[in-house]
């Protein structure tokens, strides 16, 4: 099995605070130690269940020089490759050359969450985002992506309001880990990391053995993606050729499916 592991931060274990997971500030070292240590489990869970191909791929954007850079390269699990460097959902390759599965870590909820922790969609300036009007969020547009390519997402990890998201927007045969459950969007109460590495591990080890039966994440088509911003000025970033402006703080795009849509809101 080939695989393909995309890492958020704002889900991993014992991550409660934006303090964790944005570069510069007082607990960005802690956080990338605790993100690093999740995805050595994930990786070793995939390893001892035999898979042959896992790559990873760091999607934090912590800010500046560690956007998508969050992993502390000297700790990393042997036996995978690990991508930095690049823009958020832009790396396919291993999506077009052939992938079993993929796998979601330490993701968070859509903006707008009761209990999400650090719960948002994509930037605090996006107040709500749509696919075919359905409020949505990261894992739908990460399983969007995956899903073009024939990809289907086997697990999620997060907090409970994660978890309960993946099997809305992808179906009840996800496989989700919860390691923590919000307390409104700054708190938590969470497993011990140790023990959600633990769970991880295995889990990841039982999707690669024995994947669940979930279909390829794909909207129907053609497809209408739509994104209000919380304030009119972040309209202007996004006026590329082929997005409409919807009202002073509303963009749109149509397009012959999901990806294509996506790649004209998101240019990168
Ligand atoms: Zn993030």
């Amino acid at each position: 099995m080939q695989l393909m592991i995309w890492v958020d931060a704002e889900g991993i274990s014992g991550v409660t605070s934006w303090e964790q997971v944005l570069a510069g500030r007082s607990r960005y070292d802690e956080g990338r130690r605790l993100i690093t240590q999740e995805v050595n489990a994930a990786v070793r869970g995939a390893k001892s269940a035999g898979a042959d191909k896992i790559v990873v791929v760091d999607c934090h954007g912590a800010g500046g020089e560690h956007s998508f850079r969050n992993l502390i390269p000297e700790l990393l699990e042997p036996g995978a490759e690990y991508v930095f460097g690049v823009p958020w959902t832009t790396y396919t390759l291993p999506l077009e050359q052939g992938c079993d599965g993929a796998i979601f870590l330490g993701f968070h909820a859509k903006s707008g969450t009761p209990n999400g922790v650090l719960s948002h969609t994509v930037s605090e300036s996006w107040l709500n985002f749509y696919i075919n009007g359905e409020p949505l969020g990261e894992i739908a547009i990460c399983a969007g992506v995956c899903g073009h390519f024939g990809v289907p997402v086997l697990l999620v990890t997060g907090d409970a309001a994660t978890c309960e998201e993946a099997k809305m927007t992808l179906g009840e045969e996800v496989k989700t880990v919860c390691v923590k459950e919000g307390i409104g969007r700054f708190s938590a109460r969470c497993l011990a990391p140790q023990e959600a590495w633990s769970v991880i591990e295995r889990a990841v080890a039982e999707v690669v053995r024995q994947p669940p039966k979930v279909s390829p994440f794909s909207p129907s088509e053609p497809t209408t993606i739509r994104v209000e911003f919380t304030t009119p000025e972040h309209v202007r970033n996004y006026l590329h050729e082929g997005v409409c402006q919807v009202d002073e703080r509303t963009v749109e795009v149509t397009a012959e499916n999901f990806y294509a849509a996506w790649r004209i809101l998101w240019r990168r």
